[in-house]
Parts: structure tokens; C-alpha cells; sequence
């Protein structure tokens, strides 16, 4: 608060939009980054009334006076440019420092899932291009995706976060993956008198293997094994028939094996 104290009497654009409802998942974009037309490359493309919202971000007085009709749009561009160029941020060293401040205060909340044992979520985009899908939290611990669990973020563009900022962030911030590796990845599997219910059954822990790790040597030898294997038939395959194999593939087509047999 005592900070909010001492700017009172300039309260810039950056941080006024940072202290909206529902913008507590943005970092305030330092001045000289959006001052670098280098790191602007593109944006003036995608974002209409381009040099006006930069002014406005920026708090230069606009070259010409906006009129009352076009504030509304001028508004909107500023905080699409501002979401745009603070995508690209996020993945500077400054950037990543601020975040990294909102991931250990838990600002992006923590995995729904028990074995997570409440790790802290990462904000993404699935979409680079604005205006697709909106912001969603990325899980380093069991690679999954959620929804923000308040309704305040679902009007967030994904694209303001972006698809590359969540594998950035863990790569230089490397302790986040030790943290992963020592944590039990189990899954839970449920019973019944005891019994495991079998993967294939629409209860049990169907895809349970995408969330597998290799582990030991052994598992890692495996997986290798594996990958050749795989290779080699396909190989095999497509000098047979190509389009038998991509029919194989489909896990949406239930009766795979059936049309092998028939062909
Ligand atoms: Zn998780």
C-alpha cells in the first residue's frame, strides 16, 4: 500500500490497467520495453488505432486529439497492444523476475489435483493470436490445463500470456523441475473389493500412460526400445498400406482392429 502511497500523484496507464479487476495476472511492462520499437516488431499490423493506444500506453499526449466516438476503440487497442507486448516480456529477464514474484505468492493459484500437492499454477495461451481462446493455468506437475476458477480472468486473452512463456519459465527457473522430479507421480486408480478397475473401462484411468514417466534405467531403456519399434513398423506398414495405418492411429475410431480385419 505504502507503495500505491508514494505514486498517488502520477498514476501511470501501466499501472492502472495492472490494478483493474481481474488484472492481477499482468506484470507492469517497464517503459523502456514498450519504448523499443524493436520490441514492437509486427504489432502495429494486428493492433488498430496503433500509434494512438501506444501514446495512451505510454501517457504521451496523442498528436491529435482523440474524439469522444473513437475513445472507446482507442481504450481497446491500448489494452490489446499492452496484453501483446506484455506476452513478449514475460519472456525477458525482467519479465520472467516479476513473474516468477506472482508464481511463489501463488497469484495464479495452485493444481486442483491431490498428487500435485497444491503446486502452483502458470498462466497460458494455447494461441498466440489474440482473440481465439482466453487465458488458461498450466500445471508443471501433471502437464495438465484448467480454467482459472474465478470468473474474473475468463475475459483474459490467452494471448496475452502466450504459448511459450509456462517451458520458458520452468527451464530458467530450474529448481521448479527438481521440485517436479521428486514429487510422487502417482495416479490414483480406483477399486472395487480391492480389484483395480481395468484401464479400458469407462470409470478406470483411461490415458493413464501420458501421464507415465520414465524413471528408472530400465524404464528409459524401454523407451527407447520402444520409439525404434514403433519406427520400424511403420516403416513396414506404409510399404503395405498407408491408409490402413492412419486408420490405426485414430483413437476416436473404436473399431480400429475391426476394419484391419476386414481389409
Ligand atoms: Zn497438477
Amino acid at each position: 500500500m505504502s507503495e500505491n502511497n508514494s505514486s498517488e500523484e502520477f498514476e501511470t496507464w501501466v499501472s492502472n490497467f495492472c490494478s483493474l479487476y481481474g488484472h492481477d495476472y499482468f506484470v507492469e511492462v517497464a517503459p523502456e520495453f514498450i519504448e523499443d520499437d524493436f520490441n514492437l516488431t509486427g504489432l502495429s499490423s494486428i493492433v488498430p488505432f496503433y500509434r494512438e493506444a501506444l501514446d495512451m500506453i505510454l501517457d504521451f499526449e496523442p498528436e491529435k486529439p482523440i474524439s469522444v466516438n473513437d475513445l472507446p476503440l482507442v481504450q481497446h487497442s491500448a489494452e490489446l497492444l499492452y496484453g501483446l507486448i506484455h506476452s513478449r516480456y514475460i519472456l525477458t529477464k525482467q519479465g520472467l523476475q516479476a513473474m516468477v514474484e506472482k508464481y511463489e505468492k501463488k497469484q495464479f493459484g495452485t493444481c486442483p489435483r491431490y498428487y500435485c500437492e497444491g503446486m502452483h499454477l502458470l498462466p497460458i495461451g494455447r494461441h498466440d493470436q489474440p482473440g481465439v481462446e482466453t487465458v488458461r493455468l498450466y500445471c508443471p506437475s501433471c502437464f495438465d490445463l484448467y480454467l482459472p476458477n474465478s470468473s474474473r480472468y475468463l475475459n483474459i486473452d490467452g494471448a496475452f500470456f502466450g504459448t511459450t512463456f509456462p517451458g520458458l519459465f520452468i527451464k530458467i527457473f530450474n529448481e521448479i523441475e527438481n521440485q517436479i522430479k521428486q514429487r510422487n507421480k502417482k495416479q490414483y486408480d480406483l477399486k472395487i473389493f480391492g480389484f483395480k478397475i481395468h484401464e479400458l473401462s469407462p470409470v478406470g484411468s483411461r490415458m493413464k500412460w501420458l501421464r507415465k514417466v520414465p524413471r528408472t534405467k530400465e524404464e528409459l531403456d524401454e523407451l527407447k526400445t520402444c520409439e525404434y519399434q514403433i519406427a520400424n513398423n511403420l516403416g513396414q506398414e506404409s510399404e503395405d498400406d498407408e491408409g490402413e495405418h492412419i486408420d490405426d492411429d485414430n483413437e476416436d475410431d473404436e473399431d480400429g482392429e475391426d476394419v484391419e480385419m476386414v481389409r
